[in-house]
């Protein structure tokens, strides 16, 4: 039996970035939660036709490059070069020993493919030796010197090529042999130099590359239009009663006969937030992240406890959109300290009152808030999550 050659992707992240401004290259930064580089890796890791998956890298962001990749099970990196070209060739020479029958070469600053797209590029080579996605130009076209229109182009047989760009492995590594001096701005311009057929096919819109700074915001737009989910989380916590003169609910003090027992505050309200945010972002539980043998969280207000998981829901790029918590005992009167509860979540979390919902209720004598042992409280959220 003849073994099947594998199919590979090749990503191309090697350059510095600069035209988007100062700090990180730009395929490091983060784009609602994840770094722009990352956002290409899951969706051709995850593809089931693709085998491996290997970056060009620059060599001093070696590290960056491991931070961002961290679980993703990918070929070790191989170094960029000067230029696109060079880069992309010693990206698909370093694959010469695996002997892979198709290639995948991906711009790392798009992040936008859909395992639809890849589907379409490797089923078009079956026949062909180079297909690439493109979208046709529906905008007039105007050729320009010194601001001033030269000339306007017929737009009809004119495209927009985009990545990532499919060929036959030997049909380009034989390509990238043949010496150049052009600067090629992309592989299938390197496969047509060499005489290759390039193939069109529908790329997507939204398949934007990531240039100048602004187009961050733009890539936004695209999340939160087309990636975008809704997560409903459910927290619940219970404290009991125990010695005290006052109870701590969502980081509000409230004089009572009693106090809540607990490693931290026991701001049972708080933990049953806290846990609900976890699980919208896929980040554990509150035990995980505040384990109630470490000292350090030892009375430790439960506002702290907010504030940090709030950043770490900023980071996972997912927004708030209401909170509705229920807070089950007989005393005290959740009414009476509503709006200062709602106003002291609202300056934690940063968002308005209006996001937040709070009720109290008895179990009408029954179980142990029905005998005054204790408060169960709990929390459901509604968070849009864009980091998928
Ligand atoms: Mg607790």
């Amino acid at each position: 039996m003849i073994k099947k050659r594998p199919t590979v992707a090749l990503v191309l992240a090697g350059g510095q970035g600069t035209r988007v401004g100062v700090g990180l290259p730009k395929q490091y930064r983060k784009l609602a939660g994840k770094p722009l580089l990352r956002w290409s890796l899951e969706t051709l890791c995850q593809h089931q036709k693709i085998d491996y998956v290997k970056v060009v890298i620059h060599p001093d962001d070696e590290q960056l490059y491991r931070d961002v990749i961290a679980d993703l099970e990918l070929l070790e990196p191989v170094y960029g070069g000067q230029t696109r070209y060079e880069s992309s060739r010693n990206g698909i020479h370093s694959f010469k020993e695996l002997s892979p029958g198709i290639i995948l070469i991906h711009d790392g600053a798009r992040p936008f493919i859909t395992p639809k797209l890849l589907d379409q590029l490797i089923l078009n080579l079956t026949s062909r030796m180079a297909v690439v996605p493109g979208v046709q130009i529906v905008d007039a076209i105007k050729k320009i010197d010194k601001g001033l229109v030269e000339q306007t182009v017929d737009p009809s047989n004119l495209w927009r090529v985009q990545t990532p760009q499919a060929f036959q492995f030997d049909a380009i590594f034989s390509a990238y042999q043949l010496p150049s001096k052009l600067n090629f701005r992309d592989d299938a311009a390197v496969a047509q130099q060499s005489g290759i057929g390039v193939y069109v096919i529908d790329g997507l819109e939204e398949n934007i590359k990531i240039t100048v700074p602004g187009d961050f915001e733009n890539a936004l737009k695209v999340i939160v239009e087309k990636r975008s989910h809704i997560h409903v989380v459910n927290g619940f916590d219970v404290h009991k009663f125990g010695l005290g003169d006052h109870v701590k609910l969502c980081g509000v003090k409230i004089p009572f006969s009693r106090g809540l027992l607990g490693h931290s505050d026991a701001d049972v309200a708080l933990h049953a937030l806290v846990d609900a945010l976890l699980s919208g972002i896929d980040s554990g539980d509150i035990g995980q992240h505040f384990p109630s043998n470490e000292e350090r969280w030892r009375d430790r207000p439960s506002e702290d406890f907010l504030s940090y998981t709030m950043k770490l829901v900023s980071e996972n790029g997912a927004k708030i959109n209401h909170i509705d918590m229920t807070f089950i005992c007989n005393e005290p009167r959740i009414s009476e300290f509503r709006e200062a509860m709602r106003n002291k979540l609202s300056k934690i979390m940063g968002i308005s009152k209006k996001r937040i919902s709070l009720k109290g209720t008895t179990t009408d004598g029954l179980g142990f808030t029905g005998r005054g042992e204790g408060i169960a409280v709990q929390a459901t959220v509604t968070m849009i999550v864009y980091n998928e």
